[in-house]
């Protein structure tokens, strides 16, 4: 479509362009381009409003675990709608669906959290992650502690302090981020960041000493937390070296520094464990999880924190009269009711188990692309993985940015009927549904090569 058509016509598409700001869009390609308007789902397929069927390659933003239209958690949110469609946590007020919420995720979390916290998207968590914190140490009487370190690449969503805890540029760039006290060290990506002739083990052991180099450069005593994807999303598909964490662990532990793991896209099975703090080595002190707890068929997070961290809370409100943060929104009885059957169907349906079941196909389609001459590095992680697109594979050189060949090659999959995603650079990614089968593997990637191949140089 050409802009005259789309600011003239009176289409979906040209009402779109004339009424609506899309996020993480080039918005003046948008107003020539217009949107891709998806209309209906069902299992891991969507279907643009001419009917045509498109793989979801992300599981929209790596969320819907269950693909689309489960009629179970459909009939969840219409009980709870009919019962009570709304109440709050404010001033001890409490609703079944949230505490029943909260009892199930202590009861699957990993380590000793003890409490949770709702929140209602990534971003809102991770805010109250800082603020918590900050809450914790001033309990502690420790109002210096309160540097938070990030990792360059981390994503940790787009709020004030979320996004300073995100390590990407154009998260920073003229919105004046990140505010003071957030610092960024290195981040654990050996094809891009290992230097000649040293192995894995050798950085991640450099990760750790850079981490430690950090805290002693700024103070121990001002330095707070350290908080972590698992398997960094949104910054490319990171997958740490073995050790990594462990390495990383020692030093934050020398320093009373906590560690906090952000599951927002690696909870809930995605990395073949329901955590993946469980498949990567982590034992967090605060946890905040999202997206794929209620399928992302409505809005919900979460903050886990171990019992020590809310007992300086409990002291800290003690002083205060109130715990003064919480959301109109925390604990929603409508998403926490879908939330709670999103977690009884990954046990009723063993997703767990059909992930670590299907892992090995994924990977090894995944893998196969190695071969391809646009791929210089293949990473995979359970159920989400990427290519990163080099213009040299010797060199590892990459593409000129302004080719956008992600971006292109991206939109050559859609045209194939795959929608894929372009992060960081020249990674395309793909997180899908975990529900999908061997056969939809299959044909997703046969999809994925189809788009890689049609922005092969001549
Ligand atoms: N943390 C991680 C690891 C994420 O991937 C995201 C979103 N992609 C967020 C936080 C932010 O979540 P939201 O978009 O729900 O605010």
């Amino acid at each position: 479509m050409n802009s005259p058509t789309l600011s003239q016509g009176n289409s979906l598409a040209s009402r779109d362009v004339k009424s609506l700001i899309h996020s993480y869009t080039n918005l003046s390609a948008h107003e020539k381009e217009g949107p891709l308007i998806i209309e209906t789902g069902k299992g891991i397929y969507v279907y643009d409003d001419n009917g045509k069927e498109y793989i979801e390659g992300l599981a929209g933003l790596w969320c819907t675990s269950f693909g689309f239209g489960e009629q179970e958690l459909i009939d969840a949110a219409i009980r709870q709608m009919h019962k009570l469609p709304y109440y709050h946590s404010f001033a001890s007020k409490s609703t079944e669906p949230g505490i029943l919420l909260a009892e199930k995720l202590l009861e699957i979390a990993p380590g000793n959290l003890s409490k949770v916290f709702f929140a209602n998207s990534g971003s809102e968590a991770n805010d109250t992650v800082v603020k918590l914190v900050w809450y914790y140490n001033n309990s502690r009487g420790l109002p210096k502690k309160k540097k938070i370190i990030s990792r360059q690449k981390a994503y940790h969503g787009v709020t004030v302090a979320a996004a300073s805890m995100t390590g990407l540029p154009p998260l920073h760039n003229d919105f004046d981020l990140p505010i003071q006290n957030i610092l960024h060290t290195s981040c654990p990506h050996y094809y891009r960041f290992g230097k000649d002739g040293e192995s894995e083990e050798d950085f991640a052991t450099r990760m750790a000493t850079e981490l430690e180099e950090l805290i002693l450069r700024e103070g121990p005593d001002t330095v707070a937390a350290f908080i972590a994807e698992p398997v960094m999303g949104a910054g490319g598909v990171i997958v740490p070296p073995k050790g990594y964490f462990q390495k990383i662990q020692a030093v934050l532990k020398k320093y009373d520094v906590l560690m906090v793991a952000d599951e927002v896209i690696c909870g809930f099975g995605r990395t073949g464990n329901m955590w993946g703090s469980e498949t990567l080595g982590i034992q967090p002190d605060i946890l905040s999880c999202a997206k794929a707890l209620s399928s992302a068929y409505l809005p919900i997070a979460a903050v886990l924190v171990s019992e020590d961290i809310f007992r300086g809370m409990v002291k800290q409100s003690e002083k205060h009269g109130a715990f003064a943060h919480g959301y109109t929104y925390s604990g929603h009885p409508v998403p926490a009711a879908v939330a709670l059957r999103t977690l009884e169907l990954m046990e009723e349906r063993n997703m767990v188990e059909h992930v670590q079941a299907i892992a090995p196909l994924f990977e090894k389609r995944f893998q196969a692309l190695a071969d391809h001459p646009l791929v210089g590095e293949v990473r995979v992680c359970g159920l989400v993985g990427a290519v990163e697109l080099v213009a040299d594979k010797a060199t590892r050189q990459s593409f000129d940015p302004s080719l956008g060949l992600a971006a292109n090659a991206v939109k050559a999959m859609q045209d194939a009927g795959l929608i894929a995603r372009a992060v960081a650079g020249d990674n395309v990614a793909l997180c899908p549904p975990l529900i999908i089968t061997e056969d939809q593997i299959n044909d997703m990637f046969d999809k994925f090569e189809q788009g890689l191949n049609a922005v092969l140089p001549l």
